[in-house]
């Protein structure tokens, strides 16, 4: 029917829209990717892979014994391979490959340029980075990554390069505009401690949607030059250093974390932001303090620097073992350090070892720390998102949301007079001009479908994809809302189709003689049902009532029904006076004998006589059995009875009883059509 067609299309475009809604405002859910997609580029594809890079450091003997003629225990082979004697087999050595390898005669810029250096370009595409000095305590840890005034280390080193690049890299006239930040802080029995403002106590690190570490509350110094990066580093390091003074080696017995910020901004459309992070830890001595005869608070401290370097070692061990769990969240260091080791960083992890005989069993164990690090496999990503005055003042009504037709329906008639005009044609505002979403649900959905391809095309290449097709999740909730109140209206739209039906037919059923005057759309289905008598089932219910109605004063009723409540039976004749009663029961017929001889001859004249297309106009019969039965007939000649019916091919017993009951009642209304 008419009617029936246009609702269903209404209902068809209502959820194409409401599914390109979501789709367009989770893309995740349809390309598998992470919630914070904006956060990450090429978010779609894995990362590639960055293996852990491990460096050895050898210092030289430091306390003269050299001269007294001590052989060292280590020494190196080449520049990434050293061996040591076998404590189990002195005959024996064992030796370890590494990265790199950097003798007791290397200096401060070997290890610098060797090592570090390669990694800073990577805070300028936005991705994380870090440097980790490992070894026991004495082996040269802080000589490595502070060094002193004649021979800077690593830290030193690394900001002066630094903060060159960005100067180079943000100058006026680049795309980028770069800022640098620093924070320092020590891990101090399992409490975090900021140095640059030591009166704050214990900070909680927490990871953020895109998995990234951070620390709330932490002081974040801008810095320009190296001047500003002494300015505020080295007060903090002689904070640092006079605890050290006061709790006797507090700086061995603490992890200390500088870290900078280099933040990104793009200078023209699209604004992107990125952010890249530097970790330069200082770890605490790694040395076994069940040797040192350590007791009291120096017994904790031990406890509290094992417990998290015995972490660091298990989470090293689950990543290597591919664990589903690593245990990162069991100490601060492991927590802080989670977008390091088998995260988002560049890392490089740099083992101090000491040549000395009495440092043996702490350098074994360094390098086999060392060794088993090297394995552990980082994806570095780049950390971009658009900057918040693009995303931030999306506010879309419920009207813009549901589309310029929808919104105009919602509004009354004089809001429609004096109402803005239609988003498309208003000169949009800033918010307006921003949300992505305003402009997708007025779109075409091939040009959607087209920008859809461009995001998964620019996506795999390892860009940003599109960003109109980007969602903040404010509006995402909006929607899953917008798309609630769809569902409901197509509800609403069922119900009213069906009442249209009900109302279509119960008219048919009161007075066929207003057909004539009938609309067309409502005239055209029930004329060609009255010639062909082809409406099904449904009908069946209906087409009784209209009788009972017609012949309610007919003495000699030829069809009776039989109404059936359950199981129970009760025939009753056509002039039953409950019709309210009937309309809830399950009705059937009961044709009288004359009718239903008469009915069964019509029928068989049509099969006998009718071509394929009058045959169709019975009920059960369609284009393929009609064939069917032509081409029996001029096979096999006429039919002698309706029940011949069934010997055609693809036409069972048990479809005849329902074939002759259906036909056979149109055929009825036909012949009392025609007698009145
Ligand atoms: P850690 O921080 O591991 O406890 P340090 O960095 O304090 O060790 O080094 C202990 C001592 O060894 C310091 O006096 C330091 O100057 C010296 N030292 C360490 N590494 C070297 C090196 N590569 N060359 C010269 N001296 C070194
Ligand atoms: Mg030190």
């Amino acid at each position: 029917m008419k009617i029936k067609v246009y609702l269903t299309c209404s209902q068809c475009l209502l959820l194409m829209f409401a599914k390109y809604m979501i789709w367009f405002a989770t893309p995740d859910l349809y390309v598998g990717a992470g919630r914070c997609r904006l956060s990450k580029v090429g978010a779609g594809r894995r990362p590639p892979p960055a293996r852990v890079r491990v460096a050895v450091r050898l210092r030289p003997f430091v306390d003269g014994t050299a001269a007294a003629g001590e052989p060292p225990c280590v020494r190196g082979l080449d520049s990434c391979s050293l061996e040591i004697a076998n404590w189990r087999n002195h005959q024996e050595t064992l030796k370890y490959q590494f990265d790199a390898f950097y003798g007791e005669r290397s200096s401060q810029q070997d290890v610098y340029a060797g090592s570090v250096q390669p990694i800073l370009r990577h805070l300028l595409e936005g991705q994380n980075a870090s440097v980790l000095a490992y070894g026991p305590t004495g082996a040269g840890k802080t000589h490595t990554m502070l060094g002193s005034p004649e021979q800077p280390g690593v830290i030193p080193r690394a900001l002066m390069d630094l903060l060159q690049l960005t100067r180079e890299e943000g100058g006026e006239g680049r795309p980028w505009a770069l800022s640098v930040t620093m924070s320092y802080l020590e891990i101090y029995q399992e409490k975090v401690l900021d140095l640059l403002d030591p009166a704050s106590g214990d900070l909680v690190i927490r990871e953020d949607c895109r998995g990234n570490i951070l620390i709330p509350g932490l002081t974040q110094k801008p810095i320009t030059s190296f001047a500003d990066f002494e300015r505020h580093f080295l007060p903090a390091s002689r904070n640092r250093t006079v605890g050290a003074t006061r709790l006797n080696q507090r700086s061995s017995r603490s992890h200390a974390v500088l870290l900078v910020k280099v933040d990104q901004r793009e200078r023209l459309a699209p604004f992107r932001q990125r952010e890249g992070k530097l970790y330069l830890i200082d770890l605490a001595g790694s040395e076994d303090n069940r040797r040192t005869g350590n007791k009291g608070l120096r017994l904790k401290e031990s406890g509290a620097i094992n417990s998290s370097l015995f972490v660091l070692g298990k989470v090293v061990d689950a990543l290597n073992q591919g664990l589903p769990r690593v245990p990162y969240r069991d100490s601060k260091l492991t927590r802080l350090l989670q977008d390091s080791l088998g995260g988002s960083a560049h890392s490089i992890l740099i083992a101090n070892i000491a040549p000395e005989r009495r440092f043996y069993l702490d350098t074994v164990s360094a390098l086999n720390f060392a060794a088993r690090s090297k394995e552990v496999i980082n994806r570095p990503f780049t950390n971009e998102s658009l900057q918040l005055r693009v995303l931030a003042p999306i506010k879309l009504s419920q009207k813009e949301l549901v589309g310029p037709s929808e919104a105009k329906r919602a509004r009354g008639p004089e809001e429609e007079e004096i109402g803005s005009p239609e988003p498309t044609a208003a000169p949009a505002s800033a918010s307006q001009k921003v949300s992505p979403l305003q402009k997708l649900s007025s779109m075409d959905p091939a040009v959607l479908e087209r920008l859809l391809s461009l995001d998964r095309l620019l996506g795999s290449q390892g860009s940003q994809g599109t960003h109109g097709l980007n969602t903040p999740r404010r509006e995402r909730m909006v929607l899953m809302k917008t798309m609630e109140e769809k569902d409901l209206e197509i509800e609403r739209l069922k119900m009213k189709q069906k009442e249209l039906e009900a109302k279509v037919l119960a008219q048919e059923a009161v007075d066929p003689k207003d057909k004539e005057n009938a609309s067309p759309a409502v005239l055209r289905p029930l004329a060609r049902r009255t010639v062909t008598v082809a409406k099904p089932l449904k009908k069946a219910v209906v087409m009784p009532l209209q009788l009972i109605q017609e012949q309610a004063a007919s003495p000699n009723a030829e069809i009776h029904i039989l109404k059936k409540k359950g199981r129970k039976r009760k025939l009753e004749s056509l002039d039953a006076s409950e019709p309210e009663e009937k309309a809830e029961d399950c009705w059937e017929l009961q044709i009288s004998p004359e009718l239903l001889a008469h009915g069964r001859q019509k029928i068989l004249d049509l099969l006998n006589e009718g071509s394929a297309r009058d045959l169709r106009s019975l009920q059960r019969i369609g284009q393929k059995k009609a064939q069917l039965i032509v081409g029996w007939r001029e096979l096999h000649g006429p039919f002698s009875q309706v029940e011949d019916l069934e010997r055609v091919e693809g036409i069972s017993g048990k479809q005849m009883e329902s074939f002759l009951k259906a036909n056979i009642l149109g055929l009825a209304a036909c012949h009392r059509c025609d007698t009145s």
